[in-house]
């Protein structure tokens, strides 16, 4: 193998699943896992199956496609709407679609009519985090407009909070959402199956029991790829938080001023960058930069370092209090979930499975 790699340890992504599903289903609530950071790697996706995930979700459609390429049989949730021109692909490759267009909808009845099967539709609505969704008041009339297209379930409501505009789920969107759910189901008459009430960010008020009951599925990426919940970070109690880790070789080490020299401009990214002087200091080079990763989201495995810096192709770390580093000595960090994301995209980078 090559560096700089990721190593995805499936056991632990196994374990973490199956303590996040575990907690989610005393709660009554379902676990869509969402392996995107990886790309629907398979040894990702597998381990999430096995960890007791009832579906897998992802964004991207090429992500899905891959996943049922490596043999993933289950439900397959599109977490993305696809583009009008799309929408056939998008009813090969997945079997639910979180979706706000009722045109898109159509397009995804008319090509799930024409493999002959029915395509679920999960309305997403936005409760203020204006991203995707629609909003609450319009919710009942464009529900029926989708529960009327042919080929189409309308399978239930969803909300996304935390992505776009930082609002933080919390009980009063969630009955809001509930509260939503039920004003479609008086409209059409029917209930509903599903109400997704989140992601990654909505762990914390679940596990203090704040989520109200009736919400009875979760999409969760990070909390069972990276052990956290994505309000404050914290370790979900009992996972691993090194279950993908980043590593790379280091190709200078030498002792530099840490203050640069000369008169200052603006660096390859468009930014005056400031460095405290702190004198001389023992600096290493790893071959690994900015294409692969962000830099400021890397937490080092190895005592006495610090990541200080980044270019296109090369992540600085001071080593001053680090020992027995030298040229080809391999550095690990686990990655943020964006340098994740990077690391999973680029070619430059080795997937190892462990
Ligand atoms: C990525 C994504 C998720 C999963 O988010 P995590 O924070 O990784 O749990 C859930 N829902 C939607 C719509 C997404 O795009």
């Amino acid at each position: 193998m090559t560096y700089p790699a990721l190593f995805i340890d499936s056991q632990k992504i196994e374990h973490n699943a199956r303590i996040v599903t575990s907690m989610l289903k005393g709660r009554g609530i379902d676990v869509v896992a969402v392996p995107k950071s990886t790309l629907c790697h398979p040894a990702v996706v597998n381990a999430m199956v096995k960890g007791g995930a009832k579906a897998i979700g992802d964004s991207r459609m090429e992500n899905l496609r891959r996943a049922r390429q490596d043999g993933y049989s289950g439900e397959a949730v599109l977490l993305r709407a696809p583009s009008p021109a799309r929408c056939p692909e998008a009813v090969e490759v997945s079997d639910v679609g979180l979706n706000t267009e009722v045109e898109t909808v159509r397009l995804l009845g008319r090509a799930a009519r024409r493999r002959g099967k029915d395509y679920k539709v999960v309305l997403m609505v936005d409760l203020g985090d204006l991203r995707e969704g629609v909003l609450p008041e319009r919710a009942p009339s464009v529900a029926k407009e989708m529960a009327s297209v042919p080929g189409i379930i309308l399978h239930g409501v969803g909300v996304n909070l935390t992505c776009y505009g930082g609002v933080i789920p919390t009980t009063e969107k969630m009955e809001e959402l509930l509260a939503t759910k039920e004003a479609i189901e008086s409209v059409l008459g029917t209930r509903l199956e599903v109400v997704s009430g989140g992601n990654s960010a909505n762990i914390l008020m679940t596990m203090e029991g704040k989520s109200p009951q009736g919400v009875n599925q979760l999409r969760i990426g990070e909390s069972i790829i990276l052990g956290t919940e994505a309000v404050k970070k914290t370790v979900v109690p009992g996972c691993h938080t090194d279950a993908i880790v980043i590593a790379a070789e280091i190709i200078e080490i030498q002792r530099k001023p840490s203050k640069p020299i000369g008169e200052i401009g603006i660096n390859a990214f468009g930014a005056v960058v400031t460095f405290p002087d702190r004198g001389v200091r023992c600096r290493a080079i790893c071959a690994v930069g900015r294409q692969d990763l962000d830099h400021d989201g890397l937490t080092p495995l190895y005592e006495g370092i610090e990541v200080i810096g980044s270019s296109s192709d090369h992540i600085i770390v001071d080593v001053e209090g680090a020992t027995g580093l030298e040229i080809g000595s391999v550095l690990s960090f686990i990655p943020s979930y964006g340098s994740l994301l990077k690391a999973a995209t680029s070619p430059f980078v080795e997937k190892v499975v462990i």
